[in-house]
């Protein structure tokens, strides 16, 4: 039933938080001035900071490359589902927020695996009558237990949009070129694969430096060229839609998004249609 996520044990759920170490989402929430975060997350934030100065701009880059995604897909491409897999701290503009406004009975199954996100999952239960949101408590290594989960209020028989912004420079390549795989196979024709990805083929040095401060706090974190961002469309037979995999601010820009500067986004966006 939508709203399970509810019913979490608070003491469990406490348990389960661990104050020790930074944690992605929470490190993330510090770069978008977000509440929801701990010391060692703010420390985290501040090494990577000075390692890339304008790090805070780049992801405010990507969650507006997400709230174009989902305009795009809700306004132009009449899709009204969307599966969004390592959703993030709530923010004042989530998923449902955004396609609801345009399209009130659109469907939105959150996903994530940190404990913190399911203590704010409220905030994401907020849909309006006409539509349905849930969120699944779930790692994106485990695709078939986030389909059987999202097939209770997402219907696999129309169009759903996969959400993986931000996510997959978690995970190494041995179990994220599967991973999308499997969730693809499971989507209808009609749906799209929105991505986005952090990058050395952008701003390289920064970027590195960054990944230093995050693997030396035990964070899994690995950066993709081009390519190999490429790569999660082509080989599962899908053609990116224009304008391709691009810098994240330069993904069909409406002038909403913070200044560019001088220096790209180190994040790369692509989307795509999944016909079959
Ligand atoms: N998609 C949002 C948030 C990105 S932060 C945005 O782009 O604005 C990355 C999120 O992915 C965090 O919330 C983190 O908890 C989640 N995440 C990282 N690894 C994950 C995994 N293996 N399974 C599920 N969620 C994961």
């Amino acid at each position: 039933m939508p709203g399970d996520a509810l019913s979490q044990d608070p003491a469990e759920l406490r348990r389960r938080i661990d104050t020790t170490k930074a944690h992605p989402a929470r490190v993330y929430d510090v770069f978008l001035g977000g509440k929801d975060n701990y010391p060692v997350d703010r420390s985290a934030a501040a090494a990577a900071i000075v390692a890339n100065p304008r790090g805070y701009l780049d992801v405010r880059h990507n969650r507006d490359f997400l709230r174009r995604a989902v305009t795009t897909l809700t306004q132009e491409a009449g899709i009204r589902q969307f599966l969004d897999i390592g959703t993030g701290l709530p923010t004042q503009e989530n998923v449902h927020q955004i396609a609801q406004r345009i399209t009130p009975e659109s469907r939105v199954v959150y996903v994530d695996n940190d404990p913190v996100v399911l203590a704010h999952a409220r905030a994401l239960l907020t849909s309006g009558p006409e539509g349905q949101t849930d969120y699944i408590d779930a790692d994106l290594g485990e695709p078939g237990r986030i389909l059987e989960g999202a097939a209770k209020t997402l219907d696999f028989e129309q169009p759903i949009a996969l959400v993986l912004v931000a996510i997959l420079h978690f995970i190494e390549d041995e179990q994220a070129y599967p991973i999308v795989r499997e969730l693809v196979e499971a989507l209808p024709s009609g749906s799209r694969l929105v991505l986005s990805h952090l990058t050395e083929d952008l701003n390289a040095e920064n970027i590195r430096a960054v990944q230093r401060t995050f693997t030396e706090r035990g964070f899994t974190f690995v950066l993709r060229s081009r390519a190999e961002v490429e790569r999660f469309f082509t080989e599962n037979g899908l053609e990116v839609e224009e304008p391709g995999v691009v810098p994240v601010h330069r993904w069909r820009p409406d002038g909403a998004a913070p200044l560019p500067e001088k220096v790209d986004p180190a994040y790369f966006a692509g989307l795509d249609d999944i016909e079959k």
